[in-house]
């Protein structure tokens, strides 16, 4: 379904947007206001010493443009119970601590344990947040009759020795990656089986798009969370609509429409708590079997856009948003640990050239995918991704070719480029440059700015993580063409961007910084001794008749063989032959291995070869590092066979024959790891797996056929 497509710029520029403002951040100027709002009554109940959460960040986006980072923490079921939240359905509650408190204490969004001490105590509030920026929200009450859902906040004092305590991901099931991991899936790659939970509040109030609709803009329409995720990737990972995961019919296509028991009126935090609720109730009390959970509200207040937590599955879009792919793009972003897109100076999402900058009001685009730094951290292009030190370069600088996202497979250049500096440690900083190409009907063809220029970033780190995985902002900070440079200080030393070519897929790069200092011992350029370059030419084919009388001498022998043979034949042949020969054939001089196994494997001898069908036979017997050709002469045809050699080139139209028909279990392509035959057919779109694939007498083509669907096979994968 196609809505009328708006570029409307939602996150206005006017606002500077302020990086992680936790309620205490802003406790001096707010502080009156936060007093007045939190409801100070006999209701506070101190929580039993040992109680914990998983404490999240919250990312949420006003339509004013700024954004508030806060950290929620999230109670199991009978924690918020014996807590006096249960009934509330609020296991997801407001956290009123000092943010650089649990910076200090190494707090991860999502990978942590919180546990509260002494003095910790929860408040009901009047109000979705803590905070000054929902005042617009009006509360109503809800009918007579019915109990008022209650929110709350958890106060931890500055004096508190709460504790912070890195969970396990492979133990603790309430670690983000714990779900993920146990069906095998790193948690940036693979399939993400999503959940798209319509919500209906008590009243009838619903979002402006049907179930059908909001299925076609989430998973089918030309450009959506679905084809964006997967052609950014290059299929690494895979938004999959969610089935039932129980034996009721109430999930259709990734969709499902849940009446709650709240009003819109009273506001979005009551409205996340049923909508959480009603979600889990609806599939068995957990939604464990999602890895994404996006909730299309009905038109809940005014000022607020979208919201998500980091390192989480749960994404909320207010209403006309829901129709927004920026938005989903961006918001799953947050659940994928992305923090967002600034320019250096500037607004924290300020940089338009990918998703987690502006987002667009816009149902089919605008079509493109993460700068540089994101690339990195999503680590969807494992073999264009490299790391250097900019303050240590043999010879003080080094060229690099940089590719767009678009080019990842076709080309041999880099996706990101990190420039290494303190990003490793918390609140450290490395530098990334990437080329943001985007040409007419590539897949980042719409990048809102600096287009087909290569861009350089500054990335914080939030958390210490050496492999550039942390969360954090990126700021741009230079945007260059042709001839530019840009030079900044890495340390003490200055380093020097430039851009010396573009030319279609490739844009080369000189990077120009401190010197790699030279090891101090030396160990020697060249190996001592040089093997011989050739091994002896051919056996000598039969032994000397008769010692040279000198062993110095290299005259012919001089004389004959000195013994007689030993033994006469002690029997006589036992048949002669019943028939001549029926054909005249060349005596075979070679036989074929019988100990021969191709690459090791137990059934792979010499008759396996034989039966694989001529295309594979002439590629194995040519280029299996020529041990089948050697192994397996009779097979090969090899000219001491007296065989008809294979043909030397594979025909042209239809190489293999439908016995050819299986995927090598074994092929790589490129011989990257990860590129298998599965890998060939794994993104949704039929253009990418013919990218991938190529010609029909290609060898992905040959080693995949099923997965490349092969013509000469279609009987076997239609
Ligand atoms: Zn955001």
């Amino acid at each position: 379904m196609k809505f009328v497509s708006t570029a409307f710029c939602a996150f206005l520029t006017f606002t500077v947007a302020t990086a992680l403002r936790g309620n205490n951040i802003n406790k001096n100027e707010n502080d009156n206001k936060n007093t007045n709002e939190i409801v100070v009554s006999n209701a506070r109940r101190h929580l039993a010493p040992g109680t914990d959460c998983v404490p999240f960040i919250r990312v949420m986006h006003y339509d004013d443009g700024h954004i508030e980072d806060s950290w929620f923490c999230e109670f199991n079921e009978n924690a918020a119970v014996s807590s006096g939240l249960g009934n509330s359905g609020s296991q997801m509650i407001e956290l009123d601590v000092d943010e650089q408190k649990m910076k200090e204490k190494g707090a991860i969004s999502g990978g942590c344990l919180l546990t509260v001490g002494r003095s910790s105590y929860i408040e009901p509030i009047d109000g979705d947040e803590t905070n000054v920026a929902q005042k617009d929200n009006v509360f109503g009450s809800r009918s007579q009759g019915k109990p008022a859902h209650e929110i709350f906040v958890l106060h931890i004092s500055a004096e508190e020795d709460f504790h912070i305590e890195m969970m396990d991901e492979d133990t603790d099931t309430r670690h983000s990656k714990y779900h993920s991991k146990r069906r095998k899936l790193a948690d940036k790659t693979g399939d993400l089986n999503t959940l798209v939970v319509r919500v209906i509040d008590e009243d009838n109030n619903v979002a402006d798009f049907s179930n059908t609709e909001m299925y076609n803009n989430i998973f089918d329409d030309a450009v959506c969370l679905k084809t964006q995720y997967a052609g950014c990737s290059h299929g690494a990972i895979n938004i999959v609509a969610a089935q039932n995961p129980t034996s009721s019919n109430t999930l259709v296509n990734g969709v499902v429409d849940i009446q709650i028991e709240a009003k819109i009126s009273e506001g979005r935090q009551v409205m996340q708590n049923e909508a959480t609720k009603a979600a889990k109730a609806t599939f068995g009390g957990t939604l464990n079997d999602f890895d994404l959970v996006m909730y299309c509200q009905p038109q809940t207040g005014t000022n607020w856009i979208a919201y998500a937590y980091l390192n989480d599955s749960r994404s909320f879009y207010n209403n006309e948003w829901c129709k927004s792919v920026s938005v989903h793009m961006h918001e799953v972003g947050h659940n994928l640990g992305l923090h967002h897109s600034g320019i250096l100076g500037g607004s924290e999402y300020a940089d338009k050239t990918g998703m987690m900058g502006f987002s667009y009001l816009e149902d089919d685009g605008p079509k493109m995918c993460f700068n540089a730094a994101k690339s990195y951290q999503l680590g969807w292009y494992p073999d264009a991704m490299q790391a250097v030190d900019p303050r240590s370069l043999p010879g003080g600088s080094q060229s690099f070719t940089l590719n767009g996202v678009e080019d990842y497979e076709t080309g041999n250049g880099l996706v990101s480029l990190r420039l290494l500096y303190t990003g490793a440690t918390k609140d450290g900083k490395d530098y990334y440059v990437g080329y943001n190409r985007a040409t007419a009907g590539n897949i980042n063809e719409l990048s809102q700015a600096e287009k087909n220029k290569v861009l350089l970033y500054q990335k914080d780190s939030l958390y210490s993580q050496g492999d550039g995985q942390s969360t954090g902002i990126s700021w741009r900070m230079a945007s260059l063409d042709v001839g530019e440079s840009h030079s900044w200080m890495v340390g003490d030393t200055e380093v020097i961007l430039t851009v010396e070519s573009i030319v279609d897929a490739d844009a080369i790069v000189t990077l120009t910084g401190g010197v790699a200092p030279v090891s101090p011992t030396e160990t020697p350029t060249v190996s001592p001794t040089v093997s011989p370059t050739k091994s002896p030419t051919v056996s000598p084919t039969k032994s000397p008749t008769a010692a040279p009388d000198d062993p110095t001498s290299t005259d012919p022998p001089t004389g004959t063989p000195t013994g007689t043979p030993t033994a006469a034949p002690t029997a006589a042949p036992t048949a002669i032959p019943t028939a001549a020969p029926t054909k005249d054939v060349t005596e075979p001089t070679c036989l074929d291995d019988s100990t021969y196994r191709q690459k090791d494997k137990k059934n792979r001898d010499c008759d396996w070869l034989a039966n694989k069908g001529e295309s594979k036979l002439l590629k194995r017997c040519g280029n299996d590092g020529g041990s089948a050709r050697d192994a397996c002469p009779v097979t090969c045809r090899s000219p001491c066979s007296g065989l008809t050699a294979p043909p030397t080139e594979a025909p042209v139209v239809s190489p293999i024959s439908e016995d050819d028909c299986e995927d090598s279990d074994e092929y790589t392509l490129g011989g990257v790891a990860k590129k298998t035959c599965a890998w060939m057919t794994k993104n949704p779109r039929d253009s990418i797996r013919k990218k991938r694939c190529g010609k029909n007498d290609g060898e992905p083509m040959i080693e995949c056929p099923i997965a490349c669907q092969h013509p000469a096979c279609a009987n076997f994968y239609r």
